[in-house]
């Protein structure tokens, strides 16, 4: 038996069977090897953490040493394990003995690890998890693992909700579009939000779910945690830079790239307030940042009559659809040219390019990847998403957000003609 020949089954949730397609682990290359023994590990975790919140809903109680227990573990863990266990003897190293050592393993670095794993420079410092909880890697790494499943993750749950909900509340796919683009916004403009603009949401979007209630109170009640409030009016210490609220004794927020300081907001109640969970924060909040930099930086600049612009087409296809109007005949309907950018604000260069794909409908004559300054200039970053993206999707160009935004304008401004 050799390495390849260990099985991939598709778990309980189908999780391990679309790593396939993702990997092609015939891959000569071992880079990719690697890097799926990362994503299975990381799968594994991400399903042993969400058992765990299961039985504690159901019990009350969550033991770690529930891990020790084999016929717990999920198939992408094991077949991770095998993948790795093969390496560790293949390089003439003892391999982890067993689970519970492996799970003590992906505390450290990769860097401190015996077996050198191919991974890029970036990812080589990080960990699977920090503490108990998964690192961003891991999470990265997870989602490629999960991606056509169904979603553990709470950000992937509230996309999906927060798809139904616009859907539900149109008629038309224009309306549905536009009802898209407003909650995604609304999810990256507020991190804490009053009951009172809850009911405000609940009268814009009024279609029902099975309770009877608008259902976009799913929405709600999937990306926020609800906290009671006594009181008429709630203070809420946050960043002055990205908004996210701030733990009583911290001053910096931790959101990657933000150099904002603590403030205080007033948010007036009837008796209740909602915090957004972390991985909505992190995934949909903080990710979003960059998209909606982008749309109000070129809206700021150029008018609706040079360029069109579409957050979120298709609902998100990708990130921005910018169509150059014709300045004869500045119909949208009938741009003269139109370019599509998809922001990402990754921890991994890597899995940001192995998990990559470019979604061409609506159709652009220019694509390309956008990056938060913050990530260019993390040492080796572009080069090592570049390397990773190489030969996998051609004709999308790797950019930063300050060339896209002066290449957007000098390319308006070429067309209009100097104007
Ligand atoms: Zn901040």
């Amino acid at each position: 038996m050799t390495a390849s020949d260990v099985s991939l089954e598709a778990d309980d949730r189908g999780g391990a069977g679309s790593l396939q397609e993702t990997f092609s682990p015939s891959d000569p290359t071992n880079t990719t090897g690697d890097y799926l023994i990362v994503t299975l590990l990381s799968t594994g975790l991400a399903q042993i953490k969400a058992n765990q919140v299961r039985r504690d809903t159901d019990r009350g109680v969550v033991s770690t040493r529930q891990l020790s227990r084999p016929e717990l573990l999920p198939a992408p863990w094991r077949a991770g394990f095998t993948r790795l266990w093969w390496r560790f003897l293949q390089a003439g190293l003892v391999p982890p003995e067993d689970d519970l050592t492996l799970f003590e393993l992906c505390r450290a670095p990769f860097v401190e690890w015996d077996l050198p794993l191919e991974l890029s420079d970036t990812d080589r410092e990080a960990s699977l998890l920090d503490g108990d909880e998964l690192s961003e890697l891991a999470r990265e790494a997870a989602k490629l693992g999960v991606r056509d499943a169904e979603a553990d993750f709470v950000e992937e749950q509230s996309f999906a909700v927060l798809k139904a909900v616009a859907a539900m509340n149109a008629t038309t796919d224009e309306q549905a579009q536009a009802n898209y683009e407003l909650l995604r916004r609304f999810l990256i403009d507020h991190t804490v939000i009053s009951d009172k603009q809850v009911r405000d949401l609940m009268r814009r979007f009024p279609a029902p779910g099975a309770s009877g209630q608008p259902y976009v109170q799913s929405l709600i009640d999937t990306a926020y945690e609800r906290h009671h409030s006594p009181a008429p009016t709630v203070t809420v210490r946050c960043c002055g830079g990205c908004g996210n609220p701030l733990a009583v004794d911290s001053t910096s927020c931790g959101t990657a790239g933000c150099t904002g300081t603590a403030t205080t907001r007033e948010l007036r109640v009837f008796d209740a307030y909602f915090v957004q969970h972390r991985g909505v924060r992190r995934y949909i909040h903080d990710a979003g940042l960059l998209e909606v930099r982008l749309y109000d930086t070129l809206r700021a600049e150029l008018s609706e009559r040079v360029v069109f612009l579409q957050p979120w087409p298709g609902r998100d296809a990708f990130d921005l659809l910018v169509a150059f109007l014709d300045p004869a005949d500045p119909d949208p309907r009938r741009p003269v040219e139109v370019w599509g950018a998809d922001g990402k604000d990754h921890a991994s260069p890597s899995l940001l390019a192995i998990g990559f794909r470019w979604k061409h409908n609506p159709r652009c004559d220019r694509r390309f990847l956008v990056l938060p300054m913050h990530r260019v200039r993390q040492l080796g970053y572009v080069r090592d998403l570049e390397t990773e993206l190489e030969g996998r999707d051609n004709g999308v160009k790797v950019i930063d957000e300050e060339e896209f935004v002066r290449r957007v304008i000098a390319r308006a401004r070429q067309i209009g003609g100097g104007a």
